[in-house]
């Protein structure tokens, strides 16, 4: 498919439900993808990525960014407590604060090095045991505890079960971050973007309809 047809397709859909066309980031979704592909993508002008993996992110990144002005880079990935120093460095923004221990790492290091990136809480909606996210029940005090620590807190971000309707789970996503005051909804990717959006999606993360299938032999 590729970035200039996800990037029209996703204009249509913000103008089709009413919304601003800008008001939609594209996160281009680079992990596994071969750099060739990566590049390619920056070449046509696109500056915002996201990888799951702090490791692989940081293999690769350093490079394109001596090479490219105004990237920014997403972690859309679990982060270890042990590895958030590292992520605060190389990631512009984290959407996967999921539990008080990461919290109160994050806010820490912040004071200590002087900034933080921005933040989103990962909320496990379909309460998956293998999924990571706080649990919707625990949401509210969640965030209050990470206000509590300073923490700049612009959104929530999802990943519904693979085999369920996302909409029920963008609509649960939505109804917490409205009665909590949050702005930003990190949900959506290949398959379901538009339906993000249609849902108030302020953050699209979409790889393979970008840079097509992820190989990952
Ligand atoms: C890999 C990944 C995506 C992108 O998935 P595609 O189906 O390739 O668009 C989005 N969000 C997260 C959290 C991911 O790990």
């Amino acid at each position: 498919m590729g970035l200039m047809e996800i990037k029209n397709r996703i204009k249509d859909e913000a103008v089709r439900v009413g919304r601003a066309p800008e008001s939609v980031q594209l996160i281009a979704v680079s992990k596994v993808q071969p750099d060739e592909r990566v590049e390619a993508v920056l070449s046509e002008g696109h500056r915002v990525f996201g990888e799951n993996r702090v490791q692989e992110a940081a293999g690769k990144w350093p490079a394109f960014k001596e090479k490219f002005d105004g990237v920014e880079l997403h972690l859309i990935g679990p982060l270890q407590t042990n590895k958030a120093r590292q992520a605060m460095d190389l990631f512009d923004v984290i959407h996967t604060v999921d539990r008080l221990k990461l919290a109160k790492a994050i806010a820490r290091l912040a004071e200590e090095m002087g900034h933080c990136p921005r933040l989103f809480i990962q909320v496990n909606t379909g309460e998956e045991p293998q999924k990571a996210g706080v649990s919707p029940a625990e949401a509210d005090e969640f965030i209050q505890e990470c206000r509590d620590l300073g923490l700049p807190i612009e959104g929530l971000m999802c990943i519904p079960p693979a085999d369920e309707e996302p909409s029920l789970h963008f609509a649960l996503l939505k109804k917490i971050a409205v009665r909590n005051g949050l702005e930003g909804l990190s949900m959506g990717m290949s398959g379901d973007f538009e339906t993000a959006i249609a849902q108030g999606a302020t953050h699209v993360r979409v790889g393979s309809a970008i840079f097509g299938e992820r190989d990952y032999h």
